[in-house]
C-alpha cells in the first residue's frame, strides 16, 4: 500500500525529506566520526539547510494550496490525516513572525551554551536570566499554537510532544506513581539488603566490550544491512530512511552494563522505525509518533528484555567465555546487580524503580514555569526539596541538581513527563505480550524474532496513524491504565528485596 497524493504535495515531501535526510546524516557524522574541529563549520551549514527547509515548508503560496488540497480529500483516509497533521504543524510557524521564530532560536543558542558553562562551574545564578528568558519567549511562541484556548499553555507542549496528552491526563499518571512508588523505595531502603554490584564496576579494556556487544547485537538479530552502531558522548539513534537506523553508544572502561543497556535502548528506538509501515516514510504518519510513543519501545527492550533474567541466561555462556572475570558471579546474581534499586541525584543513571520520581520532580515543577508560578531565585532550593521530598536525597551543588540535564536549556517543556509515560506504556505493551508469548521461553532459547514479530505487527506497524494510548488500548484490550507499570515495578522490586507486599 502506498499513500496517493497529488504530485505538488508528494514533491513538498520529496524535497523536506532530502532536507531532513542531509541534516540527519550531517548530525550524526559530527557527534560520532567527525573531527572537532569540523563541527563549527557542519553547524552553519546544518543551520544553513535548515532554513531553507523551512523557506520551503512554509512557502505561502504552497500552504495555501495545501489547504485547499485537504478539503477534496477522502474523509477517514490516511492521506487526509498526513495533511491534517501537516497543516497542524504548520500552523504555529504561520501565526508567528519570523522575528519572533528568530529570537526565540537565538535565546535557545544563548541558553545551551551559559548551561553549558553554568553547568562546569555548577553556577545556577549564572544560568537564571538566559533559562528565564528562554522559558518566557518559549511559552509566548507556543502560545501562538491553534491547541492554545486562552488558558492552557503547558497542556500546549505536552500536546507537542505525546499527541492528545495533556496536565490533567498526567496528572492522573503521576498521582499513581507518586502514592505507589515512595512507600517501596522506603522499604527497601529499610530491607537491610545490599545487592554489591562492583563486579560491573570493575576496569574492562573497551575492544572487550566492542567484542561482547556484538555477541549481544547478535543475539537481538540486529540487521546490519539496515542498522549501523556508532559511538558518543550522549547515545542517540537517527532516523535517515526506513533501511538506515544509526545508533549510538558511550563505552566507559569502568561501567560494562551502561553500554550494553543503552545499545538495547537505542536499538529499541530502531527497531520501531524500522517495522513501521514503510508507506509511511517520509510523512508526518511516521514523523508524527510522540516521544512517549518512542520511549516506550526504547524502554520495552531496555527494562523487559535487556534487564531480564533470561536474557542474560542465555547471553551468560558467552559473557563467561568473553569474561572470565564473572566465573564466580552467578545469573541469578548478575541480574539483582543489573536491576538494584538506590535513590540517587541523577536522573540519567537512576535505576528503573526510582526513575519514575526524578520526572515526577522535574513535572512539578514545569507545571509551575509554564503556568508563570515559578520563582527562579528559588529554583534550586524548590529543586533540592523534592528530591528530599520523593528520593530522600538532596543535591549540594547546582551541577547535581538542577543543573544536570539540557532540556530546559534547549525550552523543551514539556519532553520530560514523556519518559516516564513510556515506561508505563511499556509495562501494560508488555502484559499483553506475555498473554500470547512465552516470554521468558523465547528469550531463553534465542528467538528474538518472536518478540520483534509480534511488535511489529501489534504495535510498530502503526507509527503515528495512531496515538500510542490508542494502541495500548487495542494491544491490550482496556485503556492506558498507570497501575501496569506501578505493579509491575512492585511486583519485581519486591521479590528483588524480599518485601512482604501489603
Ligand atoms: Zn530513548
Amino acid at each position: 500500500m502506498k499513500l496517493q497524493f497529488e504530485p505538488f504535495y508528494q514533491e513538498y515531501l520529496d524535497v523536506l525529506a532530502a532536507y531532513d535526510l542531509a541534516s540527519a546524516t550531517m548530525y550524526t557524522d559530527q557527534w560520532t566520526v567527525a573531527p572537532k574541529g569540523g563541527i563549527p563549520n557542519s553547524s552553519a551549514k546544518m543551520a544553513t539547510l535548515s532554513k531553507l527547509a523551512f523557506k520551503v515548508e512554509n512557502d505561502p503560496e504552497t500552504v495555501e494550496k495545501i489547504k485547499a488540497y485537504y478539503q477534496t480529500l477522502p474523509e477517514g483516509s490516511l492521506e487526509q490525516k498526513e495533511v491534517k497533521m501537516r497543516l497542524d504543524e504548520l500552523a504555529l510557524s504561520q501565526n508567528a513572525s519570523i522575528e519572533e521564530f528568530e529570537a526565540l532560536t537565538k535565546a535557545r543558542n544563548e541558553a545551551e551554551y551559559q548551561w553549558h558553562q553554568a553547568k562546569e562551574n555548577s553556577d545556577y545564578a549564572a544560568f537564571k536570566p538566559y533559562l528565564k528568558d528562554l522559558m518566557e519567549k518559549s511559552i509566548a511562541y507556543q502560545k501562538h499554537s491553534p491547541k492554545f484556548t486562552g488558558n492552557n499553555i503547558y497542556d500546549v507542549f505536552l500536546d507537542a510532544y505525546e499527541p492528545e496528552m495533556n496536565e490533567e491526563k498526567y496528572d492522573a499518571f503521576f498521582q499513581v506513581i507518586k502514592e505507589e512508588l515512595p512507600p517501596l523505595i522506603q522499604k527497601i531502603q529499610k530491607s537491610g539488603k545490599k545487592i554489591d554490584d562492583q563486579a560491573l564496576r570493575e576496569e574492562f579494556a573497551i575492544e572487550r566490550q566492542e567484542k561482547f556487544m556484538n555477541t549481544i547485537m547478535d543475539y537481538l538479530q540486529v540487521d546490519p544491512d539496515r542498522v549501523s552502531l556508532g559511538t558518543t558522548e550522549h547515545p542517540f539513534t537517527n532516523f535517515l530512511s526506513h533501511n538506515d537506523m544509526r545508533i549510538t553508544t558511550h563505552y566507559y572502561p569502568n561501567r560494562f552494563l551502561s553500554a550494553i543497556l543503552s545499545t538495547v535502548h537505542e536499538y529499541g528506538h530502531a527497531l520501531y522505525g524500522l517495522q513501521m509501515n514503510e508507506a509511511f516514510e517520509g510523512t508526518m504518519l511516521n514523523h508524527g509518533v510522540g516521544s512517549a510513543a518512542h520511549e516506550s519501545q526504547s524502554r520495552f527492550l531496555e527494562n523487559h528484555i535487556g534487564r531480564s533474567k533470561a536474557f542474560w541466561e542465555a547471553n551468560y555462556p558467552a559473557l563467561v567465555e568473553q569474561f572470565p572475570e564473572f566465573e564466580n558471579v552467578s545469573v541469578d546474581e548478575l541480574v539483582d546487580m543489573i536491576n538494584l534499586s538506590k535513590p540517587d541525584l541523577i536522573r540519567t543513571e537512576a535505576d528503573e524503580l526510582t526513575y519514575p520520581l526524578h520526572i515526577l520532580i522535574r513535572y512539578e515543577l514545569e507545571k509551575k514555569i509554564a503556568n508563570g508560578e515559578m520563582d527562579y531565585d528559588t529554583l534550586p532550593e524548590q529543586w533540592a526539596d523534592l528530591y528530599e521530598k520523593y528520593l530522600g536525597v538532596r543535591p549540594k551543588t547546582d551541577a547535581e541538581g538542577v543543573l544536570q540535564d539540557v532540556h530546559w536549556s534547549n525550552g523543551y517543556l514539556g519532553y520530560f513527563p514523556t519518559y516516564a509515560l513510556g515506561s508505563a506504556y511499556a509495562a501494560q505493551i508488555f502484559a499483553a505480550m506475555q498473554k500470547q508469548i512465552d516470554v521468558e521461553q523465547v528469550l531463553k532459547e534465542g528467538k528474538m524474532e518472536v518478540i520483534t514479530n509480534w511488535l511489529k505487527d501489534n504495535v510498530h506497524h502503526y507509527a503515528g496513524s495512531k496515538t500510542m494510548a490508542e494502541i495500548v488500548e487495542l494491544v491490550s484490550g482496556e485503556p492506558f491504565d498507570p497501575h501496569y507499570y506501578v505493579n509491575y515495578l512492585k511486583d519485581k522490586y519486591s521479590k528483588l528485596y524480599q518485601i512482604q507486599e501489603d
